[in-house]
Formats: structure tokens, C-alpha cells, sequence
């Protein structure tokens, strides 16, 4: 077995990344996923690469909106009430993370960490191997209510102290701008700088790409567990029985990654976040720049032709049933907005869902586990995974290979 020999655990955005850095860095890499890596969460996104979303998930006021919601079917949040430790460890950690202070924080850490992942994905789309619909034409996001215009003209007001350049804009202004759409709504704030992608080109040419740099993929079984000695992990074990010999792990294993954890004895705190989306072929009339319908946290991003539409956080323990009533709330929403789009409720296969991997403090697991020291973890990107996805690959390169880190990454820090 070759020294620089290097495992990755998950060949979502976070595995496929990290992979591509790590390549870079001469590593002999070899990507285990449990699927064919032809779907999942890193594929069916909203694709926006977005430098505006530098507020974590875990926000003061943020509870009570959370509540408020559990009780409407059709709202954009549910957890699957149940008595589970981890689920209430990490509700109790969420609570605890709501506090201004820390939410001060890891604003700035977050916003350089989303424009340094922009770079890189345009550093991608300069590539001759890559075509995957990388555009900066911005983000929207768009408010019918005062309430929320208050909320979102805050939020600008932060951006533009960050060092963001948000417009904030009337009806007619934005109408301006979607010449092609009509919009029924208050106004909206503009964040120029963001980018967006389409997800499944992207995941496809990457995998394509590593694999002609010579990066293996082990695929079709799932990890089961491990065999360890001292403070190394020596051997992953495949649920057909195989054992892989190891002498680096990356583990990137997404919504799974404290499941997989646990097997050696290593706690984060992570929550499946379900979400919906469906993918309008060609639609005749399409908004051209990607928006977020704030009132009802619905994400509407032009990839090519075609028009994807995407919402819902649903914490239920990787159920994948689509949930009706919710996906009526994301496709009630968009006439509400956009009133030349009335969609048709597709059959419920037709729909896809995803699972973020979810922090309670709304940030990301990247490091070196405590207990291992050959086992480098990089998980729970939440909403943010594809956004941050390169900058996270990099970051993981870096980290194994000692070197000073691009950003800080104490807020990071896994087992935290
Ligand atoms: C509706 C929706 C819209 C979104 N929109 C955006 C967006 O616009 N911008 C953005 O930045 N993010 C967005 N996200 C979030 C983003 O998609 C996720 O954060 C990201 O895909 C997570 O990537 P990952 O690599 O960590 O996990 P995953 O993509 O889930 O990859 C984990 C991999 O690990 C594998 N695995 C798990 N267990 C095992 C095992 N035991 N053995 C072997 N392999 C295993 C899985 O098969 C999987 O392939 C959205 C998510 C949803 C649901």
C-alpha cells in the first residue's frame, strides 16, 4: 500500500471536491460511495453559489419562526416530532447557538469562505473539461409583506458593512430587471456578486474529470465499519465484505456522517434537513436570474432552459416520502410571485428530494478528527454545500497536507 494512499468517504460535491484538491496534491485518491453516484443530494440543489447567504441557520428569532411553522402543513420547516437523544442534543445545541454574539461571529468566516468557493467555481468553468451553466447574474431575493422587507433590508444593511454591494429594490426596479416575467410583489434586494450552477453537469464532469486524473471509485456498497489500531484506522469495511486497507480517510459522507461516526466512537451533532425539488423542462416563461421567494424560503434558479424550483427543511430521520402538502406549499407559492406560473402538481416520483446535513449551529464539521489522527472529517454544509463545496474541497487539501489553511477554521473545528 502506497503512503500517500487516501479514502474518501462520500462522492457528494464535499467527497468530489475534496478529491480533486487532494489529486492535485499527488494523493493516490479512491472515493467509496454506497450508491452509483448517478443522484442524490449534491445533484437535484438549487445550485446557487452564494456569498449573500453569510447568515448561519441558527439565528436569534429564528426559534420562534420555527414553532410558528410546525403547525401549517404546507410551511417550509417540520421536524418529525419524536424522543430521540441526538435529535434533542441538537435541539438544545440549536438553542443555545441563537445568540447575536455568535451569530457575529461566523458572518465574516462564512461570507470570505462562499466568495472564495465562487473563485474556485470559476476558476472550474475556465476548465476545457467543464461547461456546467457557471454564471454570476446574481441573486434575488424577493418579498411580498413589509415584515420581510424589514427582515431582508437588514440583513443588506450587514452585507454592505461585510463588504457586499446589495441593492435594495422597488417593484418597478426589479420588474426592470425581469423583463420577461411579471412580478407581483413589494421588492426585492439584489446581491450582484452571487453566482449560480447547474448541480447534476457539474457533479457529472467532475466525476468524468477524476476519473482521467486517475482517481478510482469504489461504488455500490455502503461503508459498515472499521478496523482501528491505536489512534490509526486501518481498514474500512464494505457491506459486501470487503476490507479496504487505509492509511488517510477523508469522511464526507453527508447526512450519514454521524451515523457512520458513531461506529468509531467519534459524536457530531448532524440532522438530515429533507428538501424538495422539481425541474421545469424548457418552460416557455422562466425568471432569468436566480431568486429566493422570502416569505415562503422558496429557491428559483434558471439552469440552461430549464427552470428548477426548490424548498422545505424537513428534519425525518432520512425518511424519503415526499410529503405532499409541503411540496404544495412550494409550488402555491411561485403564482403568488411570478402569477404566469401556475405548475402543475407532477406525480409525487417525479419529485426529487435531497438531505442536507444539517449543524445545530448552522456550521460546517471540517477537520481532524480528535481520536484518529489519519481521519479528516468535512460535513454539514446544510443549505450551503454546493455553494461552499470547492472552497471546502480545498480547504480539506490543505488541511492534510499541514499546510497554513486559506481561512480560519476554529469555528469549524468537528466534535466541537
Ligand atoms: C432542495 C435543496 C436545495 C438546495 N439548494 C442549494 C443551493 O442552492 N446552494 C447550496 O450551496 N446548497 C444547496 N443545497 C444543499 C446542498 O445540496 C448540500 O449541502 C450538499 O449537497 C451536501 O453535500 P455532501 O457532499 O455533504 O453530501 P451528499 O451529497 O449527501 O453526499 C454524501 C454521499 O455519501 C454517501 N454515503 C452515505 N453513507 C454512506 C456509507 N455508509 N457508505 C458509503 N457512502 C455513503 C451517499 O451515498 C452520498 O453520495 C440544497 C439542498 C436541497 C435539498
Amino acid at each position: 500500500m502506497k503512503n500517500n494512499q487516501i479514502h474518501i468517504i462520500g462522492g457528494g460535491i464535499i467527497g468530489l471536491c475534496s478529491a480533486w484538491y487532494l489529486r492535485q496534491e499527488g494523493f493516490d485518491v479512491t472515493i467509496i460511495d454506497k450508491t452509483d453516484l448517478s443522484d442524490g443530494c449534491s445533484h437535484g440543489n438549487a445550485g446557487m453559489i452564494v456569498p449573500s447567504h453569510f447568515v448561519p441557520l441558527a439565528v436569534p428569532g429564528v426559534i420562534s419562526k420555527g414553532i410558528r411553522w410546525m403547525f401549517n402543513p404546507k410551511s417550509p420547516f417540520y421536524i418529525k416530532p419524536r424522543l430521540n437523544a441526538d435529535l434533542m442534543q441538537w435541539l438544545w445545541r440549536f438553542y443555545q447557538s441563537c445568540t447575536l454574539e455568535k451569530a457575529e461571529k461566523s458572518m465574516p468566516i462564512l461570507l470570505n469562505f462562499n466568495q472564495w468557493s465562487l473563485a474556485l467555481y470559476e476558476e472550474f468553468s475556465k476548465n476545457k473539461a467543464f461547461d456546467f451553466g457557471f454564471e454570476k447574474k446574481g441573486l434575488l431575493m424577493l418579498y411580498k409583506d413589509k415584515k420581510a422587507a424589514a427582515e431582508e433590508k437588514e440583513v443588506a444593511e450587514k452585507a454592505h458593512e461585510l463588504g457586499l454591494n446589495p441593492q435594495i429594490l422597488s417593484q418597478s426596479a426589479v420588474q426592470a430587471l425581469e423583463k420577461n416575467i411579471d412580478l407581483d410583489i413589494l421588492g426585492g434586494i439584489y446581491y450582484q456578486e452571487d453566482g449560480h450552477l447547474y448541480p447534476n453537469l457539474f457533479i457529472k464532469q467532475l466525476i468524468e474529470a477524476l476519473k482521467k486524473q486517475g482517481v478510482s471509485f469504489l461504488l455500490g456498497n455502503a461503508v459498515t465499519g472499521f478496523q482501528t489500531d491505536k489512534n490509526k484506522i486501518t481498514a474500512i469495511e464494505l457491506s459486501n465484505g470487503q476490507q479496504v486497507k487505509t492509511k488517510k480517510i477523508v469522511l464526507a459522507s453527508g447526512s450519514w456522517s454521524a451515523k457512520i461516526l458513531k461506529q468509531l466512537g467519534v459524536k457530531i451533532l448532524l440532522q438530515d434537513g429533507k428538501g424538495y425539488s422539481i425541474t421545469l423542462k424548457n418552460p416557455r416563461i422562466k425568471p432569468s436570474i436566480p431568486t429566493i421567494l422570502t416569505e415562503a424560503k422558496v429557491a428559483v434558479t434558471p439552469m440552461g432552459n430549464d427552470l428548477r424550483i426548490g424548498g422545505t427543511l424537513e428534519i425525518s430521520q432520512l425518511s424519503p416520502k415526499i410529503n405532499a402538502a409541503r411540496l404544495a406549499g412550494i409550488l402555491e407559492s411561485m403564482p403568488k410571485y411570478y402569477p404566469q406560473l401556475k405548475i402543475k402538481t407532477p406525480p409525487l416520483k417525479e419529485v426529487w428530494h435531497g438531505f442536507r446535513p444539517c449543524t445545530p449551529d448552522g456550521l460546517p464539521h471540517i477537520g481532524k478528527a480528535k481520536k484518529y489522527n489519519n481521519l479528516t472529517i468535512a460535513t454539514g454544509h446544510a443549505m450551503m454545500g454546493m455553494s461552499l463545496g470547492a472552497a471546502t474541497g480545498k480547504l480539506v487539501s490543505e488541511i492534510i497536507t499541514d499546510q497554513k489553511t486559506t481561512i480560519s477554521t476554529d469555528l469549524f473545528t468537528p466534535e466541537r
